[in-house]
């Protein structure tokens, strides 16, 4: 099959291959739209089955990108970038060099950051052969560093509007919240669930995770294939994707779903299923984006961590008027996000005109 009729390639403007035979690299970056800035997005180290699973990945996740930063008004396209890894576990600082020479080979059409199994130390491997990365340690209070203690704000606070909304509930003090990978973004996200007094399960398949959460909380631990479907009002996918499907929707037992992960729907009628079950979604793209906000602001050098702050905290606003819009149309909150981004790629707006100082 041709990849221009693969069913996810989506009008991607560009897609690369790399490979480096000493450090082992094998990577493709992904580059769905530059109608509102160069394209951003997160880089993921991950042990793929095959290769097609690893294009499928970089494809879903970069166009996510584009949707993200439109509805983020960041002045940024969408794009992504998969590491193959070989094995579970870290990559060497060999192999992210390389990857940093691939992302430089692109002039700048493509900005890359933190994702799923990579952290900011290999972040600053990276940023030694390009500058076209983010999401490093700044000086001060400037905007920038590990992007998902934000990602985390903006979730916690898309979970109070999401509850609110679904629930009638002005906090999250004695809700109970079930929380699918407790990583980056999922510890940080317990952290302040536990200070909103919420009463939280935790699972993830990796021990020393759970074990840190475990240390600083009272959580009650599922097994990682049951947690989808515990006995709770909220729901917080926030390890990988896909995990709403035709399958798991029937018999999720929350209410709300609020998280982290990037594509959570299996596909777009997912979000349909999910009202029919009297689930209120919100939609990944938005609640999630606090990273983005945050690796935006350190990229073009515009800010300071309240600035992020003050962006990031509209995210719930952001999620209510998409939550009124799909009760006044009576459709599924994901078709109404999906519409809205590509109404602003489409107008252009968002993309403010910026100077990239980094
Ligand atoms: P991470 O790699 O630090 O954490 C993911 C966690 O999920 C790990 O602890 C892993 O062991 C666990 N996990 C994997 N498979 C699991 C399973 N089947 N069941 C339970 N746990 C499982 O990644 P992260 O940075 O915390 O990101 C988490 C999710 O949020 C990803 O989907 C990522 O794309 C998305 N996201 C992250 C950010 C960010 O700022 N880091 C921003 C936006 C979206």
């Amino acid at each position: 099959m041709s990849v221009f009729d693969h069913s996810e390639y989506d009008q991607h403007e560009s897609l690369h291959y790399f490979q480096d035979t000493k450090s082992g690299l094998k990577a493709i970056i992904a580059i769905h739209s530059t109608a509102l800035g160069p394209a951003a997005g997160g880089c993921r180290h991950w042990q793929y089955a095959n290769d097609d699973s690893a294009l499928v990945d970089a494809l879903r996740l970069s166009r996510g990108m584009t949707y993200k930063n439109a509805v983020a008004g960041l002045p940024l396209g969408g794009g992504k970038s998969v590491i193959l890894a070989d094995a579970a576990g870290p990559g060497s600082s060999e192999l992210f060099a390389a990857f940093g020479r691939a992302v430089d080979s692109l002039d700048g059409r493509y900005i890359t950051a933190e994702d799923v199994g990579v952290n900011v130390n290999d972040m600053r491997i990276v940023r030694n052969e390009t500058r076209y990365v983010s999401g490093l340690p700044q000086d001060g209070k400037n905007a920038g560093g590990d992007p998902s203690p934000w990602t985390a704000l903006g979730v916690f606070l898309g979970m109070e509007a999401t509850a609110k909304a679904r629930l009638g509930v002005d906090s999250l003090s004695g809700l109970r919240v079930a929380v699918q990978g407790v990583g980056h973004v999922g510890l940080q996200l317990c952290r302040l669930l536990h200070k909103a007094d919420a009463i939280i399960t935790v699972a993830d398949v990796n021990r020393r995770n759970l074990q840190r959460v475990r240390d600083e909380m009272p959580v009650t631990e599922s097994p990682p294939n049951d947690v989808l479907f515990s006995d709770v009002d909220i729901l917080a996918p926030c390890a990988l994707g896909n995990v709403l499907n035709s399958e798991t929707i029937p018999r999720i037992r929350a209410r709300v779903i609020a998280g982290a992960a990037n594509n959570q729907l299996s596909v777009e009628e997912d979000g349909a299923r999910l009202v029919e079950q009297g689930i209120l979604y919100a939609p990944d793209y938005v609640i999630n984006a606090g990273g983005i906000i945050s690796v935006s602001r350190e990229y073009f050098g515009q800010g300071s961590e309240e600035e992020v702050r003050a962006d990031v905290s509209r995210i719930p606003g952001r999620l209510q008027s998409i939550f009124d819009e799909a009760a006044a149309r009576e459709i599924p909150t994901n078709i109404v996000a999906d519409e809205l981004a590509r109404r602003i790629v489409a107008d252009g707006n968002g993309a403010a005109e910026v100077e990239q100082v980094a």
